[in-house]
């Protein structure tokens, strides 16, 4: 009698546990293919004496939040466990999360970030990355280069001015200004027309900025005035440096058609940083008033400015 008891007892069992497993089986399927899953798994206590079927458990249930949260765009989204899969999803969750941050790069300017994880979308991203970095060159070079001459403008001028005169203060070194003025040239254009001026304005830019170096700048400061900025270079030496400008142009016959060469002369006025000057304009200023100087005393010459 006892026997048949035991007997009916593991029969019992093996179908509780034959239950358990079907029901195992199905939850597992739900929670890889449904949205909705019933809240309990009737299955804990058989859960817990069975540590593999526990483990795939676990290891589905963080399969399926990871999987939710990168469909929602959640990055930011933790879950436990290891292994292939989830290693995998978690090392695709940091490079989204990377990628993130590059295109916030990107926003900021910053068109230098590459991508190399994603296939055809790294080829789109690093090609968008690339036409965003050229044409930005090219417009920050419009907008800093003057269209007549091809040399920096006044927006370039300004953004260097400021550059320099704060490096000069801070190290205490020499900072000159020049500014080029032509001289007559509203007779070269009443005389050749407008047209003929222009490419005389072009060729005189051209003779004056073969003088400087390359850590100077030289560029249009109005209609036929240039301005040159000279860091490390001091007054006196810049004199020089502008005198021999102006006797380079007026030493070139300038063509102003097929048979017809001009001779253009340029005054310039030159300073220097003083210890008192405390932007880069009170350079400026007194460029300006040597230049007016050079135009009151008989012009194509260049003066210096009185410190003051
Ligand atoms: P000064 O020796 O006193 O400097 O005499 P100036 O004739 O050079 O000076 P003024 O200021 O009387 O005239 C400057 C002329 O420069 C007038 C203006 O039409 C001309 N100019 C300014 N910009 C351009 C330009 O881009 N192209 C041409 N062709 N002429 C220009
Ligand atoms: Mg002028
Ligand atoms: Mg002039």
């Amino acid at each position: 009698m006892s026997n048949r008891c035991d007997l009916e007892e593991i029969s019992t069992n093996d179908t509780l546990q034959q239950q358990s497993t079907d029901e195992f089986i199905k939850h597992i399927l739900t929670l890889l293919t449904s949205v909705t899953v019933s809240e309990n798994l009737d299955t804990d206590l058989w859960l817990n004496n069975n540590p593999d079927a526990k483990k795939l458990y676990d290891y589905i249930i963080s399969l399926r939040e990871l999987t939710t949260a990168l469909a929602k765009g959640d990055l930011k989204k933790t879950v436990p466990g290891k292994g292939y899969i989830l290693a995998n999803l978690k090392a695709l969750q940091a490079n989204l999360l990377h990628l993130t941050w590059q295109s916030k790069m990107v926003a900021n300017g910053d068109f230098s970030q590459r991508v190399d994880f994603l296939g055809e979308f790294s080829d789109a991203f690093n090609e968008m990355a690339l036409k965003l970095q050229n044409s930005n060159m090219q417009l920050v070079k419009m907008a800093t280069t003057d269209t007549l001459t091809q040399i920096p403008n006044r927006l370039a001028l300004a953004q260097f001015l400021s550059a320099a005169f704060k490096k000069s203060v801070e190290q205490d070194t020499p900072f000159s200004i020049i500014i080029f003025d032509i001289d007559n040239f509203k007779r070269v254009n009443d005389t050749y027309g407008h047209d003929i001026g222009d490419k005389v304005l072009v060729k005189i830019s051209e003779i004056l900025n073969s003088q400087f170096r390359s850590n100077d700048i030289f560029s249009r400061y109005g209609g036929e005035e240039f301005m040159a900025a000279l860091p490390g270079i001091s007054q006196e030496n810049c004199f020089k440096i502008a005198k021999r400008a102006i006797s380079l142009v007026s030493k070139t016959k300038i063509p102003a058609n097929a048979d017809e060469h001009i001779s253009i002369t340029v005054s310039a006025g030159v300073s220097s940083r003083i210890s008192k000057d405390i932007t880069y304009e009170n350079i400026i200023k007194r460029s300006d008033n040597a230049l007016y100087k050079a135009k009151t005393s008989g012009k194509n010459k260049v003066c210096i400015s009185s410190k003051k």
